[in-house]
């Protein structure tokens, strides 16, 4: 009689407010996903198009919050994943888009919409479809908890796959000085 197979894990992955950086760095793992395959079922993420996160594992986030849409979102993938691991400089501190912090989000509007060259008396979007903006840009952990932290704008495919491979053998993240940056 064959051995049962075992049960894969079922890891997710999405995008808030970042540029999907983290997650081309996700595919620099490159002939490693061959094997990451092998160990895992990919439930929501680029990768199989599944809109809405089932019961999960493991969740992966890149971005933080900058509109309405994110916090939900964020919730939503939250209470689905067992670990949830902010993936990059803007889930963590709110990265690149958190540079508008110091700004009043009417005065960036303003400029955007405004006053830029060549977009005088343009229209500031309010269609009620469109989700709404929040005053300043804000890292994940403020809203949600958060397990792992993996610094990098992006973490390397090196990093992800350490901290990944950690946890599917059931053992803390433990990244080496050499796979720790912050830039
Ligand atoms: Fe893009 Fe860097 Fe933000 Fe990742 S951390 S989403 S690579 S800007």
């Amino acid at each position: 009689m064959n051995a049962p197979e075992k049960k894969k894990l079922k890891v997710a992955t999405t995008s808030l407010a970042g540029c999907f950086g983290c997650h081309m760095s996700f595919l620099d793992i490159d002939e490693r996903l061959f094997d990451l395959v092998e160990l895992v079922e990919f439930d929501r993420s680029p990768l199989t198009d599944i809109k809405h996160a089932g019961k999960c594992d493991i969740g992966l986030i890149e971005g933080g919050l900058c509109n309405a849409e994110n916090v939900h979102v964020l919730r939503e993938f939250r209470q689905q994943c067992d670990i949830l691991i902010a993936v990059g400089a803007c889930a963590i501190n709110g990265g690149l888009p958190a540079q508008r912090n110091p700004l009043s989000l009417p005065m960036i509007l303003e400029e955007v919409y405004h006053t830029s060259p060549g977009l005088h008396n343009g229209l500031i979007p309010n269609d009620p479809e469109l989700p709404l903006p929040l005053d300043k840009v804000h890292p994940i952990h403020e809203v949600v908890k958060v397990d792992y932290f993996m610094p990098g704008c992006p973490p390397s495919g090196d990093t992800i796959w350490k901290v990944l491979t950690d946890l599917l053998a059931g053992k803390e993240p433990n990244l080496p000085h050499e796979l720790l940056h912050y830039d």
